[in-house]
């Protein structure tokens, strides 16, 4: 009890000097692999600097304090995520294991085992991706809470495929039922950064959301933007489809924040809440 009055009167004391402490919250307390979760520092007046697992923390001003966006990679072999953000005490976020589901797929040979030719369109694919996220970067570019696209959930993140050919590999996104020819809109403001056809993912659009957040629709019958036109939540970037490496027409939702691809069910419960722009801005 002693100890912890006089830690009491420490707070008290430092309070009184104007040297307060940042706050440090993040949102939810434990993760799993592949999950995202949230930071929010207040009690500063600056952007404050940080990191995740090492990795540099980009944060935003938000309507109270400030806010970035971290993941632990579906890979992660460690059971927690070290958050520190300087002048505040490092905080360890839990990441408890999960048991992804398992299914068997069976896809057109092609697809399954694609020849050489095709694996290095596979890799142009990845680059051409890997860049546009590069373009999500900076200040957000939206003010509402992301939005969920319609639909029945027909596959999650993070479930294990085996294909014909026995090669198991995980699914990095949200399946969602779509009818062929079925809008597509945006789940949020932002960017196009890229819309064009790929091997594996078919026709695909990624739009860049500011604040390290990209999201991505794939296997579209159809592309109705262009790369750099700006979108508002709830406009068409598309129709649904089932090109690439489908079973049957559905919409694919990947959502990519700094350190990779993230569960989008988990990514929609986030409380990002970005402040408006300066005035004059
Ligand atoms: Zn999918």
């Amino acid at each position: 009890m002693r100890s912890f009055i006089a830690s009491l009167v420490v707070l008290v004391a430092g309070a009184a000097s104007a040297r307060a402490e940042p706050v440090v919250t993040i949102t939810p307390a434990s993760i799993h692999p592949g999950d995202p979760a949230l930071v929010t520092v207040t009690n500063v007046t600056e952007a404050p600097r940080g990191k995740a697992g090492g990795q540099p923390l980009a944060f935003y001003r938000a309507t109270n304090g400030f806010q970035a966006v971290f993941g632990a990679g579906l890979g992660i072999d460690e059971d927690h995520v070290l958050v520190e953000v300087a002048g505040a005490k490092p905080i360890s976020v839990a990441v408890l294991s999960k048991k992804f589901p398992e299914t068997k797929i069976v896809v057109e040979e092609e697809y399954a085992n694609p020849p050489k030719a095709d694996l290095e369109l596979i890799d142009a694919d990845n680059r051409a991706i890997g860049a546009a996220y590069a373009k999500a970067a900076g200040a957000p570019q939206f003010r509402r809470a992301f939005k969920r696209p319609p639909g029945a959930t027909t596959s999650t993140f993070g479930e294990w495929r085996t294909f014909n050919d026995g090669h198991r590999a995980q699914h990095l996104g949200l399946d969602v039922m779509a009818r062929e020819g079925a809008k597509v809109a945006a789940i949020n403001d932002g960017t196009v950064a890229y819309a064009g056809e790929t091997f594996l993912a078919g026709n695909v659009v990624v739009i860049a959301h500011g604040a390290g957040i990209s999201s991505l629709y794939f296997h579209l019958s159809k592309i109705t933007v262009a790369e750099g036109d700006v979108v508002k939540q709830g406009d068409e970037i598309g129709r649904a489809g089932h090109t690439g490496r489908t079973t049957g027409p559905h919409l694919h939702l990947g959502i990519h924040i700094a350190n990779g691809l993230v569960d989008p069910v988990a990514f929609l419960k986030l409380r990002l809440s970005p402040a408006p722009p300066p005035a004059g801005v």
